[in-house]
């Protein structure tokens, strides 16, 4: 496939796990040339109804302050038997001073003794061009939130979401990124950069 190469570009985040995948999926799929490190910029305020919206901020805000291309991405977690929830709010699920620790906690204390256990991951990235274009693409996984942890691979959520019996902690991470919501929105921001459109991709029938 050809797509368009970003010269130079920031990764429009502060989260060290969330920049490693980053740069792991901007590299093989050859889409920055050049991945400018150790910059800094004011904190972004996440405060978007929409996983678009938040990750459109950060990039506009990071593009802003840089004066460099950026890219971004905003991941929700939403699970079927809450309703969606915790969504847009996944950051921040267990309060303002969440850790990856007290929100899976909340997140299986939510779902105490509840059997129906499936959720998705969504992740949207944005990219801003050198032109100023704006490239928004989106991609889900699919799987279920188990009864405890499991794994230590992975951050986040990733020790209560499985995939086909394993959580994501489990995996190697060369695995999580052929899988992932993450990789799969990072594909999708391959083929829409090569149309300069928007591109939405549905999970595969699971
Ligand atoms: P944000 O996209 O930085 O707002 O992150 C949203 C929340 O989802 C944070 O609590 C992250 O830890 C979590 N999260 C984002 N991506 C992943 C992932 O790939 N696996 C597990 N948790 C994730």
């Amino acid at each position: 496939m050809s797509h368009t190469v970003i010269g130079r570009a920031v990764v429009a985040s502060k989260n060290p796990d969330k920049i490693a995948e980053l740069e792991t999926l901007l590299t093989r799929h050859g889409l920055v040339a050049d991945l400018v490190r150790g910059m800094d910029w004011p904190d972004v305020v996440e405060d978007a109804p929409t996983l678009e919206g938040n990750a459109l901020l950060k990039a506009r805000q990071v593009a802003r302050s840089t004066g460099l291309p950026s890219i971004a991405d905003d991941t929700g977690l939403e699970v079927e038997a809450l309703g969606g929830a915790p969504g847009v709010h996944t950051a921040r699920y267990s309060g303002p001073d969440a850790t990856y620790r007290s929100n899976v906690d909340a997140l299986l204390e939510a779902l105490r003794g509840v059997e129906d256990r499936r959720g998705r991951f969504r992740t949207v990235v944005v990219a801003i061009l050198a032109d100023g274009t704006e490239v928004v693409a989106e991609a889900e996984l699919v799987g279920e939130i188990t009864l405890e942890r499991r794994g230590s691979s992975g951050f986040g959520y990733d020790p209560v979401f499985a995939v086909d019996g394993r959580t994501l902690a489990e995996m190697e991470p060369q695995e999580k990124d052929l899988i992932s919501h993450r990789a799969r929105a990072i594909r999708a921001l391959a083929h829409a950069l090569t149309a300069r459109t928007r591109l939405v991709v549905s999970p595969p029938a699971h």
